[in-house]
């Protein structure tokens, strides 16, 4: 089929997602299957824009059946346009198995990285002994790590509205008050601005709490001369920002002055330094070298950063740990959030999302990152 140029202005969401269910389906003769089930709901809303909590995709040369039930009867009408919509009235894999019977498939692959034990037995139980199941990678996941300009424009729109609610927040971070309260402000200005929901828990940690890369709000408060680490994300039409900023309440010491500084060149390295084509180990490289150069390696227990899109966290994964061949292409969209983390003391940590270009990484995240002290 030849590609056809559109005068009609942009594409509309479900030209997107036939686009993509397209590609799925060519995998299909190198996977060595003539169906392939999707099941990961994230997956199935990237394929098919369905937003709802329970529905699976069967994908093969005949057809797409995106397959769920009466609660989102409505609901499928509205958002799926690339596949045909079947409402199951009882279990799934039953429909599942009649579209396969019908079609006459053979050999079905899935998403072993995400059905769990029972589900697949059931699942073999239903489609009888005419079809094999075969397990497969998560196909469309793979498909997920390069970002289309709608999915960057998306996840854009994600990042400048927590950028504005944390600007909008900052008058409030002082003494005397309570991360718990904080972070519900932040959710709730979060949902007034359009968002969906947070893309996570919220974290507002101070002082020695602020030494927990992954603490969430508590009921403490704020003390004089504290850092306070905020890591806030929100979810806009289906994709999720992440942003972390670093504040001193009062005046810093001389040492966590230092420590700021360090984390802020290890992440300014990275951003400035990732190329398309390096792999998820040297992007994390760029960022781990400053911090082991200034002698805090041991303080910077995670990796540099993630991928970003339909979920907070997805590939490329960057760490020292990360998978071998694992790349950062041309259409990553990923975090860069190095950190250093004292305990009992406190730490530090920033965070940008930032899209990798023919050239190099362009921040998205609009927020400045100079020590602020409040
Ligand atoms: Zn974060
Ligand atoms: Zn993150």
């Amino acid at each position: 089929m030849s590609a056809t140029v559109s005068t009609a202005g942009p594409p509309a969401p479900g030209d997107f997602h036939a686009a993509r269910v397209a590609r799925l389906r060519d995998r299909l003769p190198t996977l060595g299957v003539d169906g392939y089930l999707v099941t990961h709901l994230p997956n199935v809303r990237y394929l098919t824009g369905f937003s709802g909590s329970s529905g699976m995709l069967l994908v093969a040369a005949p057809g797409a059946r995106f397959i769920t039930d009466f609660r989102y009867e409505e609901q499928s009408k509205e958002e799926v346009r690339s596949a045909v919509t079947m409402i199951a009235p009882g279990p799934y894999r039953d429909i599942a198995a009649e579209v396969a019977r019908a079609w006459g498939l053979g050999r079905i692959g899935f998403e072993a990285p995400h059905l769990v034990v029972k589900a697949y037995q059931e699942l073999r139980e239903a489609l009888g002994s005419g079809v094999d199941l075969v397990p497969c990678e998560d196909e469309t996941g793979v498909l997920r790590r390069i970002k289309g300009p709608e999915e960057v424009a998306a996840i854009e729109r994600a990042v400048m509205l927590t950028a504005r609610v944390f600007d909008a927040v900052l008058p409030e971070i002082r003494p005397g008050a309570r991360e718990a309260d904080l972070a519900a402000e932040i959710e709730h200005r979060m949902r007034r601005e359009g968002a969906e929901e947070a893309s996570f828990p919220t974290i507002v940690a101070s002082g020695w709490r602020a030494a927990l890369p992954h603490g969430r709000a508590s009921a403490k408060r704020l003390e004089p001369g504290e850092f306070v680490v905020v890591d806030m994300g929100a979810r806009l039409d289906g994709y999720c920002s992440d942003m972390t900023r670093t504040v001193c309440v009062g005046a810093p010491s001389e040492d966590a002055r230092m420590i700021y500084e360090v984390v802020r060149q290890a992440q300014a390295r990275c951003e400035e330094g990732a190329r398309p084509g390096m792999t998820a180990r040297e992007v994390d490289a760029l960022a781990r070298s400053v911090i082991e150069e200034a002698g805090y390696g041991r303080l910077f227990g995670h990796g540099t950063g993630h991928g970003v899109g339909i979920e907070v966290h997805e590939e490329p994964r960057l760490s020292a740990k990360a998978e071998e061949g694992m790349r950062v292409e041309a259409g990553s969209v990923f975090t860069v959030e190095p950190g250093i983390y004292v305990p009992g003391l406190g730490g530090v940590r920033i965070e940008d999302i930032v899209v990798m270009e023919e050239h190099g990484a362009r921040v998205l995240t609009p927020n400045p990152k100079e020590l602020l002290c409040l």
